[in-house]
């Protein structure tokens, strides 16, 4: 289909039964009546589930498997693909639980693993490795590396990539088409798009290890509730949208921010000043709302917040909402007053305003 991304995410995973919604509605189910259906059991599989899967896997071009959040599709992958004594790579700068369940949780594995950050040459590093994940761009930091270089680097090693595209989105940037194996997403972000549910998925072109993947939730558990799949199904009708409007205001943002003596390390992947712009134009098919910056300190943070009245001080990013989040009270490595902004569908000059009046009011 060589439809734009606007009509595509409109009928992405439609139903087209006659006399039925446009949308199919949730289907709340724990047993099914048996028969000749699909279905027996709400923990193996779920008609809601098919219908966001199947948008999910046209945007993505590979199988999907929707899970219950970002975290249950990151782990069920890292379970499926590792063996004891595997080489894991991992971006040193990435979403930080990542690293954290891959020491914790999987310690039991002698895993063999290596972080490279995300800016860095990875070729080296991929040497006899057995699974790459890449995060591009990354979270927080919003650092890009060449997704197909890396993918010819870890296939020469009999390497997997996996690449986190959360921060991407489907719509920006279609990791399997540029060599990837596994795509991963946590849809609670731009996806769902509004900072009411927690989800996640992974695509993948190899059948098999889709089928894999469906095994590992049947018997894991960790499955997606039907209310929570049908509200992201219903949320990515509207992703061109919201995301246009959002890269919109990031554009803004950047530009107001640039100004500011008190902002230090500004990125935003978008704009041809951002040192990953080159990277991650020759990749990516268009850019998202979200920024990286440092303040002086984690006071100023807190003054500025105060003094916003558009910017929630909260967590997660993708949402209608501007949200402005100090990453270091997390754990992320960061300096105490490095931000990530998830710019929001709020007017742009609104937003703008409010946060260059936010700034002039703490000081800075
Ligand atoms: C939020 C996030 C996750 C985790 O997703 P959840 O849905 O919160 O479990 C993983 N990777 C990235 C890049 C994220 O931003």
């Amino acid at each position: 289909m060589n439809w734009s991304d606007g009509t595509r995410c409109v009928h992405a995973g439609e139903s087209t039964v006659t006399g039925g919604p446009l949308l199919a509605g949730p289907v709340f189910a724990a047993p099914y009546r048996l028969g000749d259906g699909d279905y027996y059991y709400g923990r193996a599989d779920n008609p809601t589930w098919r219908a966001f899967e199947s948008a999910l896997a046209e945007l993505d071009g590979g199988q999907c498997v929707l899970f219950s959040s970002g975290m249950a599709a990151i782990t069920a992958m890292l379970r499926t693909l590792l063996e004891p004594g595997s080489v894991l790579v991992l971006p040193a700068d990435g979403y930080y639980l990542v690293r954290g369940y891959v020491r914790e949780e999987l310690a039991g594995l002698d895993l063999r693993i290596r972080e490279v950050a995300t800016a860095d040459d990875w070729s080296g590093a991929v040497r006899g490795a057995h699974l790459v994940l890449l995060e591009t761009p990354s979270n927080p930091g919003l650092d890009v590396c060449d997704i197909a270089a890396v993918a010819e680097a870890a296939h020469a090693e009999g390497a997997l990539l996996a690449v986190d595209n959360t921060t991407a989105t489907p719509l920006g940037q279609r990791p399997l088409s540029l060599g990837a194996d596994v795509v991963l997403s946590s849809d609670t972000k731009a996806v769902a798009g509004h900072s009411d549910v927690v989800l996640g998925h992974v695509s993948t072109r190899d059948g098999r290890l889709a089928e894999r993947l469906r095994s590992a939730r049947t018997m894991g558990g960790a499955v997606p509730g039907p209310f929570e799949a049908w509200l992201a199904h219903r949320g990515l009708g509207t992703l061109d949208l919201r995301l246009r409007r959002q890269a919109d205001n990031a554009a803004a943002l950047y530009d107001m921010l640039r100004g500011q003596a008190s902002v230090r390390g500004l990125r935003w992947p978008g704009s041809e000043l951002d040192p990953g712009h080159r990277v991650a134009a020759g990749q990516m098919r268009r850019f998202g709302g979200v920024l990286s910056f440092q303040l002086p300190s984690a006071q100023v943070v807190h003054a500025v917040l105060e003094n916003s009245r558009v910017l929630a001080d909260a967590t997660s990013f993708g949402g209608l909402h501007s949200t402005l989040d100090r990453r270091a009270r997390w754990g992320d490595p960061v300096h105490e007053g490095f931000v990530r902004l998830s710019a929001g569908c709020e007017d742009t000059e609104d937003l703008v305003d409010d946060l260059r009046a936010a700034l002039r009011a703490s000081n800075l």
